[in-house]
């Protein structure tokens, strides 16, 4: 059934809401020197199954049908599987990991309803990975593991996210390139620009100059929907370019409420001032508390 306007959730800038990018934990068992964490600096509580259920319920009554989970490490909860079988049906049930914890719990995500996974992999050099993840030993086999479970699994298409680093795997793109051929459809890459989060500048890249090496190589270029990503085809593998840095397109485009670990509502990953504290909400409260947040949604790049 087609929802009217007023079942959608659309902000004052014309922007209605089709996913939602929940986190579920602070946790992590790595600790990436860039990590922005998704913009939470929540106090550590965790919402339970049953809060994540209802939240979703209640956004999916509002026409969202795309969630994409993350933290914080999301499978680092237990009861993770728990939380995605309590999902209603969706279009497209996701989650970004680091796949270290992945390999043996693949088949039972998929079981529970999970479609696919973003599993970050930032260099395929057990020393730079360890560096990048600062965590002893290098636990780059666990998440290679994690990748080949979750193609055997069907989470697929597989995306690798890789956030480029200059000086550090920026000059590794054709490693990854080759390794995505590997898989053919089964895996993208998707190459992330940095945001500078913590005191990371001088890792920033030339993002324009990557994009014009990708375009300059490619055999195919497609555009998305989504945020107007390109799409590059090179020998056959595909390669995604995220840029949300100073991207007024990338925000103008943005379709995404988020939802932080503790359960608030988040309109925009780098602005913590405008949270809606939905964790102890009644379901008859919720919608308009979802209202409420979209209306405090203001593209953090635009036009002025
Ligand atoms: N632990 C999970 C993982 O590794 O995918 C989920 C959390 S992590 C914050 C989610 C995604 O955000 C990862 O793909 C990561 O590479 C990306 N990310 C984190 N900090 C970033 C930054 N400063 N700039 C760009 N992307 C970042």
């Amino acid at each position: 059934m087609n929802k009217t306007d007023q079942d959608l959730l659309t902000d004052t800038y014309g922007r209605t809401i089709k996913s939602l990018r929940m986190s579920i934990t602070n946790r992590c068992n790595l600790d990436c020197i860039y990590c922005h964490n998704e913009g939470d600096t929540g106090n550590g509580k965790e919402m339970s199954v049953e809060t994540i259920s209802n939240i979703v319920n209640v956004a999916a009554g509002f026409g969202v049908n795309k969630i994409k989970f993350s933290g914080g490490e999301p499978l680092v909860r237990r009861d993770f599987e728990d939380i995605i079988s309590s999902l209603p049906s969706m279009k497209d049930i996701s989650v970004t990991t680091n796949g270290t914890l992945l390999s043996s719990r693949a088949q039972d995500l998929k079981d529970a309803g999970l479609d696919r996974v973003n599993i970050s992999l930032d260099s395929l050099d057990p020393e730079k990975y360890q560096w990048i993840t600062n965590k002893k030993p290098s636990l780059l086999n666990k998440v290679l593991d994690g990748i080949h479970s979750a193609i055997d699994a069907g989470l697929i298409p597989v995306k690798l996210n890789m956030v480029m680093l200059h000086g550090i795997n920026d000059t590794k793109l054709d490693d990854m390139l080759e390794f995505t051929k590997e898989y053919s459809d089964d895996v993208i890459l998707q190459l992330i620009q940095l945001m500078d989060v913590k005191d990371i500048s001088k890792y920033q890249v030339d993002a324009d100059a990557i994009e014009q090496g990708l375009a300059k190589r490619a055999d195919e270029v497609r555009v998305r929907q989504m945020h107007h990503r390109k799409k590059y085809i090179i020998d056959g593998a595909e390669v995604e370019f995220v840029r949300p840095v100073d991207n007024t397109e990338f925000c103008a485009n943005c379709n995404r409420l988020r939802v932080t670990a503790d359960g608030k509502l988040k309109p925009c990953l780098l602005v913590n001032d405008d949270l809606v504290d939905v964790s102890n909400a009644s379901l008859e409260d919720l919608p308009d508390l979802f209202k409420l947040a979209v209306h405090k949604r203001i593209p953090y790049c635009r036009e002025v």
